[in-house]
């Protein structure tokens, strides 16, 4: 066997697809009794596809459409016609457009402060954020007190807080400056990231975007992938790896040899391997730093989308706990209505482990709001805690808290002997997306082709 890749989202698939074209050996590892992990595809009923976990893609994410396109897997538009809605400080007002009018004061605060970020992230050099001119001192503030000492006005400074949220899953006090810049540049800019239209959340799979993950699966061939076998253990020698599945402690163990192993999953999983020889202190004392996000994705599914027929395009952006981000989410023809809603960072946290009727009660409560009554009864309900998916632990992927990338960057993607890293938390451009995750298996790919043909008499 030539590599072993561990786990089977995208970033996995990619990298053993890449290997297998270019005529190597390889062997899939996934924890999951399922391929795709963060891409979790939903079938409510015929026709009709819930995206638990990814479900965006938008301009510049090109690795991302290409795939699509080769496995064949249909794209609309996210729905935008018609008003958005914001609610802020116990008010509601509708909007078009991309940022509402909430006074002139308040936007040239909001303003300022994201053309501010977008100048700073350009100075950011995504192969190493560490070398950024101030990367000490934007590495050694947290977002939360960037915000503090740069918005003047309670709504910029919650604008920004939503935008904490809704791109990071996490609070601003949670990473550092450096890291937001970083993600902004990784992504193209506030706008691409934030964006419905023209941006990252432009455009949803037809029949979900778990097409992606079983496609490529499908290409690699069942032979090359084992589900239900979680890595527990990675050992190196001089001249292989050997890597231990275990799928429960009273299981027995099954030991896989490969001249490299690619680890393709979260930072925060990647440390739950034992490694022997132990990894250097840089590359563990890094996983110990990089946290996933919190969100809970909920989804209330009606006989139609009655909102529109009120002139609504079912974008909610608010401050009303616990859902402060609404989406229009149902399928292309609109034969269902579907509003998505979103729990994410402190409020993900407090209603995680909640009873789930309690949950639904609260969510279906602030869609009320938003909507009218009729949205407090749809005809289903159901949400998606990431959290709590042990071979996940929270999404929509890891944060970077102050310290983690000047001091630790450098390990984010340096191979340990024969161990390679990949993931979309690995990726230079849309870290943390799709694309991202492509990106770091097809990099992981190429650094696992040069080891193997280098040093051909070692392997
Ligand atoms: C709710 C949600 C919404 C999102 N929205 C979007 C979006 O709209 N657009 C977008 O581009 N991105 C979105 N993302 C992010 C996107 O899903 C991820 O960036 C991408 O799927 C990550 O792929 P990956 O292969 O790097 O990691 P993962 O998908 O996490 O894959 C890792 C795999 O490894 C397996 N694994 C873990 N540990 C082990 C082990 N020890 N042994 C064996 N296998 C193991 C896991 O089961 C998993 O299958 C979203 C994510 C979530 C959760």
């Amino acid at each position: 066997m030539d590599a072993i890749v561990v786990g089977a989202g995208i970033a996995g698939l990619t990298c053993a697809h890449a290997l297998a074209q270019a005529g190597k050996e390889v062997l899939v590892l996934e924890a999951r009794s399922r391929v795709g992990g963060r891409i979790y595809s939903h079938m409510l009923a015929p026709g009709v596809v819930i995206d638990l976990g990814a479900q965006w893609l938008g301009p510049t994410q090109e690795r991302a459409y290409r795939l699509a396109q080769t496995v064949g897997a249909a794209l609309f538009p996210t729905y935008t016609e018609g008003e958005s809605l914001v609610d802020f400080g116990g008010q509601q007002k509708r909007y078009t457009g991309i940022v509402p009018n909430l006074g002139l004061w308040n936007l040239l605060d909001f303003g300022r402060g994201v053309s501010l970020l977008d100048k700073m992230a350009q100075q950011v050099p995504l192969e190493a954020p560490w070398r950024a001119p101030n990367a000490e001192a934007w590495d050694s503030m947290t977002f939360a007190t960037w915000i503090q000492q740069t918005l003047r006005t309670r709504v910029g400074r919650w604008g920004m807080r939503l935008f904490a949220e809704a791109v990071f899953a996490a609070e601003p006090g949670d990473f550092s400056l450096l890291h937001a810049l970083f993600y902004l540049h990784s992504g193209g800019g506030f706008e691409r990231l934030t964006a419905t239209r023209g941006g990252a959340q432009q455009d949803r799979f037809v029949h979900g975007a778990q097409a992606l993950a079983e496609g490529l699966a499908q290409r690699l061939g069942a032979e090359r992938l084992k589900l239900n076998s979680p890595v527990r253990a990675i050992r190196q020698e001089r001249d292989r790896v050997r890597v231990y599945c275990q799928p429960h402690p009273d299981a027995p163990t099954s030991v896989y040899e490969a001249k490299v192993a690619i680890v393709a999953i979260p930072p925060a999983l990647a440390a739950r391997i034992e490694y022997d020889p132990p990894l250097p202190p840089a590359r563990d004392q890094l996983t110990q730093r990089l946290p996933q996000g919190s969100v809970i994705k909920c989804f209330a599914v009606y006989d139609r989308p009655f909102w529109r027929e009120q002139g609504l395009n079912g974008f909610v952006t608010s401050d009303v706990e616990p859902v402060h981000l609404v989406f229009d989410n149902s399928p292309p023809d609109g034969s269902v209505g579907i509003l998505l809603g979103f729990i994410e960072g402190r409020s993900a946290r407090q209603l995680s482990g909640v009873d789930p009727e309690r949950r639904r009660e609260v969510v279906l409560q602030v869609l009320a709001r938003y909507f009218g009554e009729k949205a407090r009864q749809p005809e289903h309900y159901l949400d998606h805690d990431w959290s709590a998916e042990v071979w996940t632990r929270g999404c929509y992927g890891a944060h970077f808290p102050p310290g983690a990338w000047s001091q630790y960057g450098h390990a984010l993607r340096a191979p340990v002997g024969r161990i390679l890293w990949a993931g979309t938390e690995t990726a230079t451009r849309w870290m943390g997306y799709i694309d991202g995750a492509i990106e770091s298996g097809e990099r992981a790919a190429q650094e696992a082709i040069e080891i193997l043909s280098v040093h051909p008499d070692h392997n």
